[in-house]
């Protein structure tokens, strides 16, 4: 194969919203009476971008790497997930070239966050802000998204080998 080596992965996550959790996306904690259930902080968004990164670099997912049956990653903290997954795909020889995001989240509107969870994102991940995308949807009251019970996050990395 001549010329670059590009790579393009996907992820998906989704969480339940529930009482006594906070409601974290991107590493930003957004104020709201609920937030995500699950054995680590739960950032749905977060989970989302290291399964696209595990799956552009062919690395497996976030399940095999952070299984919830090892007690280190109880109530981890996801951008510490994120870093690990960051230094694995750049040990690979993988470097990322951007990041585009969606959550979708039938309540609290996430208009006014969305720059701040994008420089969250973007730290995270070593890339300048406008290689990040966030975008924030509802589900128009469909699905339980649209009721309120859960949050989704998808994500679609690009990766571009350096070495
Ligand atoms: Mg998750």
């Amino acid at each position: 194969m001549s010329g670059r080596e590009f790579r393009v992965g996907e992820g998906w996550d989704v969480h339940r919203l529930v009482e006594g959790r906070r409601l974290l996306l991107g590493g930003l904690e957004i104020p709201f009476e609920r937030g995500e259930l699950g054995h680590s902080d739960g950032d749905v968004l977060l989970h989302a971008l290291i399964d696209a990164l595990l799956g552009a670099a062919a690395l497996g997912d976030i399940g095999a790497h952070f299984p919830p049956s090892d007690a280190r990653w109880k109530d981890a903290d996801s951008l510490l997930l994120l870093a690990r997954t960051v230094a694995l795909v750049d040990a690979e020889g993988w470097r990322i070239v951007n990041a585009d995001c969606t959550v979708v989240l039938e309540r609290p509107r996430l208009r006014p966050h969305v720059e701040a969870i994008r420089a969250r994102v973007a730290a995270a991940l070593g890339l300048e802000v406008g290689r990040v995308s966030v975008k924030a949807k509802t589900a128009e009251g469909l699905g339980p998204i649209g009721s309120g019970e859960a949050v989704e996050a998808r994500a679609v990395v690009l990766i571009d080998r350096v070495r």
